[in-house]
């Protein structure tokens, strides 16, 4: 019987307009799924060597990094590798004039040398389960959204309570296909993650925003640490007493590397996607959201950028958030243009009347589903404008940096308390915040960009929306922001470390409330309250219909596999090493070397310096093990369906062994995440001898490869 129901699926998946490499898979589906048509392109594992409940299996070895990436273990002692972007924030909190580790990279020689990070915890899944009839079944149709909202809630509670019940996993539920289906992921969660070694931002970060989400690509985009466990083996915070973490699984190295058309594989966490989506979000995108999104971080870039070149401080304070700010902002570039060429929002539509003529051939299908889009198009009507002020809120009054010490005077004002041991530990507690926040704050950047990016929500966003101290800003100071921002700047506590503490020893909270910079928050939080109550509710209409559609495209298309859109949690997705052909005449090869880098070598550029001594190791092409053919590769193109949140993800060849690590996706293919065309989606991974190669000849941390299993 499994053997006609495999063979009946393998067919299917290969039925013209089936694309077998699009996909992200639940790990515990494989077996039914996606096994045979895996192993016919070239995997030697089965399924249960993915994912196992009952015996060690690959996902053992994978991790969720932090709040946004993966990470996967490569040795007995918990070493693991992510990439240096993931790190980059941590690289960051350890960097100073004096230790500059972002330009000049980090590396622990020893264990004793290795740095710990408050805050940073990895987690790795210890099962999945299908929970969706426990959560769904007999939930009346007639409830609302919000009451069935809140029964899925509790039973989610329900649920997970009763699947971690007397271990110390934790657990998340979450919807798939919309709310069709409900997965439960009982996670393991370990909270001393330790860095042990990054290479510098001329490696790491080699071509900086200029060469971020394009091929070719030449960066050694990744970094190590380690992670450790209480002396028990189980998940403790940071202590000496700990140890290095005796993992399920690691991955052995493969020193083979891949070839054309071999097949890879990446198991990790992609954040999200919205595959499914009908060609009116399609247009939202494109049309509102993202060029919304574009245009105030082009301000904001611009202020940033030109004060990182003009002072070394500034350039170590603003790193990260430069990073993150400037990654969406290539990101929806790409999107737009990658939408545009191919055409999306006609290709939806024509997807959309192939659907709407099957739902009318059936009288049920029809009654059901009939007026599913007319109904969307009413709904997106509506939430445009909404939308417009939502994205100006956040892109512009909630990108000023100060205005997050606002919050947090407004919540300090809210549970200030009249006994005196909790004032004190208050006071400690924002003191603390403080430090934190001006260890990385510059405010000339915040002060200029507080009359810029007001003045262009002013401009911009429709006067219904508006907070009323825009209006009075208009009056006092006759439409002139950027006066605006230095009177506020020059009368406001919150922007000045010295000023706040002062402010923070004398708490009072009335002193605290007219604070101008408190004022301006306030007005915005007052405005922004009205527009997200509407768009919230808008919002969750929508996500009724999209559960709708999801159900009625399955129905309609039975003999179509769907994945589910990601949604942080982990998944597979396959493919084969393959380069592409962007446009007419242009051919992306799929791999790119050493070589390479060094033609992009430009001395002293902010993007494309290198170190000395790596130009020399390609002179003198000492590669050690790790070149082959004269030649040491760097990066490769795939063709595996990949999001944000498989950065770091490990690329895995056909037996199961670590060959590179995830790190990007090509430009023509940015708009994977809304419209996934085989043709035009690349991801990029560093190919992993380079990372061997920068650990041990170039940087000299060869105990680290002593660690791992390398396979010749
Ligand atoms: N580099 C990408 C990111 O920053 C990874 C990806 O989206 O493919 O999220």
């Amino acid at each position: 019987m499994k053997k006609i129901t495999l063979a009946f699926l393998a067919i299917v998946m290969l039925l013209p307009g089936l694309q077998a490499k699009e996909g992200m898979w639940i790990p515990i589906l494989l077996g039914t799924l996606n096994e045979a048509d895996m192993q016919s392109m070239g995997m030697r594992l089965t399924a249960e060597d993915i994912y196992s409940a009952n015996k060690s299996s690959l996902k053992d070895a994978i991790v969720k990094f932090g709040s946004g990436c993966t990470g996967e273990i490569v040795s007995a002692d918990g070493l693991l590798f992510t990439n240096h972007h993931c790190g980059y924030s941590q690289i960051q909190s350890h960097s100073s004039l004096e230790n500059d580790y972002l330009t000049d990279g980090f590396w622990a020689m020893n264990r004793s040398q290795e740095l710990s990070n408050p805050g940073l915890s990895v987690t790795f899944i210890v099962r999945i389960e299908d929970v969706s009839a426990a959560i769904l079944n007999g939930l009346d149709a007639d409830l609302t959204e919000a009451e069935r909202a809140q029964k899925i809630e509790m039973r989610i509670q329900e649920v997970g309570d009763a699947a971690v019940q007397g271990t110390h996993y934790e657990y998340e539920i979450k919807p798939f296909y919309y709310g069709n289906e409900y997965y439960l992921f009982v996670l393991e969660k370990y909270l001393d993650v330790r860095l042990v070694g990054a290479p510098p931002s001329s490696i790491g970060k080699y071509g900086f925003d200029t060469d971020n989400w394009v091929w070719p690509r030449h960066t050694g985009d990744f970094s190590v640490f380690r992670v450790y466990s209480g002396p028990d083996g189980k998940p403790a915070e940071y202590s000496e007493e700990n140890i290095p973490l005796k993992p399920k699984h690691y991955f052995p190295v493969s020193l083979k590397g891949v070839e054309q058309d071999d097949f890879t594989m990446v198991y990790g966490f992609p954040a999200r996607t919205q595959e499914y989506l009908p060609s009116f979000g399609v247009e939202m995108v494109m049309n509102v959201t993202d060029p919304i999104r574009i245009k105030a971080r082009d301000e904001r870039l611009r202020v940033i950028d030109r004060e990182m070149a003009a002072s070394p401080l500034v350039k170590i304070q603003y790193a990260s958030k430069q990073s993150g700010i400037s990654n969406g902002w290539k990101k929806w570039k790409g999107e737009i243009r990658g939408l545009e060429r191919d055409d999306a929002i006609a290709k939806k539509e024509a997807y959309e009347q192939e659907f709407m003529a099957l739902v009318n051939s059936r009288a049920d299908w029809k009654m059901a589903y009939g007026s599913l889009l007319s109904d969307y198009a009413e709904l997106y009507k509506q939430v445009r404008p909404l939308t417009v002020a939502v994205e100006y809120f956040g892109e512009t009054g909630y990108a000023l940096e100060f205005i997050r010490v606002s919050q947090k005077m407004l919540e300090a004002t809210r549970s200030w308390s009249s006994d005196e041991t909790e004032q004190a530990a208050a006071k400690e507690k924002l003191r603390t915040f403080s430090q934190n926040f001006f260890k990385n704050y510059y405010a000339p950047i915040d002060k200029e960009l507080t009359g810029s990016l007001l003045e262009m929500y002013h401009d911009d966003v429709p006067t219904s929306y508006r907070p009323t101290i825009l209006n009075t800003i208009e009056e006092e100071y006759n439409g002139d922001y950027a006066s605006y921002a230095n009177w506020l700047f020059a009368n406001s506590a919150f922007m000045n470390q010295a000023k706040l503490e002062a402010l923070i020893d004398n708490f009072d909270p009335a002193a605290v409330q007219s604070d101008p910079a408190f004022e301006l928050m306030m007005s915005f939080f007052q405005a922004y309250s009205a527009v997200y109550g509407q768009y919230d509710d808008l919002e969750t209409r929508i996500e009724a219909l999209h559960r709708t559609y999801m159900k009625a495209q399955r129905e309609v298309f039975a003999d179509k596999t769907f994945y589910p859109d990601a949604n942080f949690t982990l998944r597979v997705s396959y493919g084969k090493a393959e380069g592409m052909k962007p446009e007419d005449g242009v051919t992306y090869k799929y791999y790119t070397t050493l070589d390479g880098v060094v033609e992009k070598y430009i001395p002293g550029d902010r993007e494309f310096d290198l170190p000395q001594k790596l130009i020399t190791l390609n002179e003198d092409r000492d590669y050690g093990r790790y070149g082959k053919n004269g030649e040491l590769r760097v990066a490769f193109l795939a063709s595996n369906h990949t999001s944000g949140g498989n950065s770091g993800s490990p690329v895995i060849n056909g037996d199961g062994q670590l060959v590179g690590i995830n790190f990007d996706r090509g430009w023509e293919g940015t708009m994977s995440d809304i419209n996934y065309d085989i043709n035009q989606c690349r991801n990029i991974s560093v190919d992993i001898r380079y990372v061997l190669f920068v650990i041990d000849k170039f940087a000299g941390a060869s105990y680290l490869i002593d660690e791992m299993t390398l396979v010749e």
